[in-house]
C-alpha cells in the first residue's frame, strides 16, 4: 500500500489515502476522550477492539441491507474503508433514557422509552455538537431532505437489528451514535464506528456498564469491559 499520507487525525482515528483515490484506510487509536475533549485518557486495547467490533457489526449489516463504508480489514488496528463525504450530523438512536437525554428530559437513567427516539447533533466541535432538528439541518445545508430521510430509515432499522443481535450476546443496546457519508455516486452509506466508544451497552441481567461511560465517568473496569464486549460480539 503506498501514498500513506495522513488526511485527517480525530479523537479516536487517523484516516489516511491510499493508492486508490476512492479508498481511505482508517487507523484506530487507543486515545479516549470525553466531554467533548476536556478528560483525555487511553483505554489500553481499545484501538484493536474498535476496529475489529466494527467491521464485524458492519459486516452483519450488510448482509441485512445496510450498506457501509467497510471494504477489508488489513489489521488489528486498519481497516480499508470507501472514500466517502462525511454529511456533519451525529445521528444518535435512544431505546432508554441515559445520559444527556437522562439529565435534560429529566428521567432516571434506565427508563425504557416507549418510542425509539432520534436525535441529530451538527458536528462542530468549536460549537460543542449543538443539537439540530431537520429546519436547522435544511437551513445549515448539511442533508437534503431526501438524505434525511434516507438516514432516518437506515438509523432505524440499524436499531432494529443491533438491538436483535446484541440481544443473544446479553448486551441490552440502550442508545448510539452514527454517522453517514455520500460516496462517489452521492449514496448516503454508513460510515464511522459502531463500538463501545459509541453505544450504551448494558449487560442485560447485571446492568453493568460495557462501554465509554465507564471511562466518563471515572467508574474504572473500562479495559475489561471493552475486552468482554469483544469476546461476547467475536465470540472468541
Ligand atoms: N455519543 C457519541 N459521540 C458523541 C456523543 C454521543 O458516540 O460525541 C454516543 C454515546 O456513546 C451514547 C449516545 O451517543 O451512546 C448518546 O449520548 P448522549 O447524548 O447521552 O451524550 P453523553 O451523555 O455521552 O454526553
Amino acid at each position: 500500500m503506498k501514498c500513506l499520507n495522513q488526511l485527517y487525525e480525530g479523537k479516536a482515528k487517523k484516516v489516511f489515502c491510499t493508492d486508490d483515490p476512492e479508498v481511505y484506510l482508517v487507523r484506530y487509536k487507543d486515545d479516549a476522550t470525553a466531554g467533548n475533549g476536556a478528560k483525555k485518557g487511553t483505554i489500553r486495547g481499545k484501538g484493536a477492539i474498535n476496529n475489529l467490533v466494527t467491521n464485524h457489526l458492519m459486516k452483519m449489516l450488510e448482509t441485512k441491507g445496510i450498506p457501509t463504508h467497510f471494504i477489508e480489514q488489513l489489521s488489528d488496528r486498519e481497516t480499508l474503508v470507501k472514500k466517502v463525504e462525511i454529511i456533519p450530523l451525529e445521528v444518535i438512536v435512544r431505546n432508554v433514557a441515559a445520559g444527556s437525554l437522562a439529565k435534560r428530559l429529566g428521567m432516571e437513567e434506565g427508563t425504557k422509552l416507549s418510542h425509539t427516539v432520534l436525535e441529530y447533533c451538527y458536528k462542530d466541535d468549536a460549537l460543542g455538537d449543538p443539537m439540530v432538528n431537520e429546519y436547522h439541518i435544511a437551513a445549515l445545508g448539511a442533508a437534503t431532505p431526501d438524505e434525511l430521510q434516507q438516514i432516518a430509515d437506515y438509523s432505524f432499522k440499524i436499531n432494529e437489528i443491533l438491538t436483535e443481535y446484541l440481544k443473544e450476546v446479553n448486551i441490552e443496546l440502550i442508545d448510539f451514535k452514527l454517522e453517514f457519508g455520500r460516496d462517489s455516486n452521492g449514496k448516503v452509506i454508513l460510515a464511522d464506528e459502531i463500538s463501545p466508544d459509541t453505544c450504551r451497552f448494558w449487560d442485560t441481567r447485571t446492568h453493568a456498564h460495557l462501554d465509554k461511560d465507564l471511562f466518563r465517568r471515572d467508574l474504572g473496569g473500562e479495559e475489561e469491559a471493552y475486552q468482554e464486549v469483544k469476546k461476547r460480539i467475536l465470540g472468541e
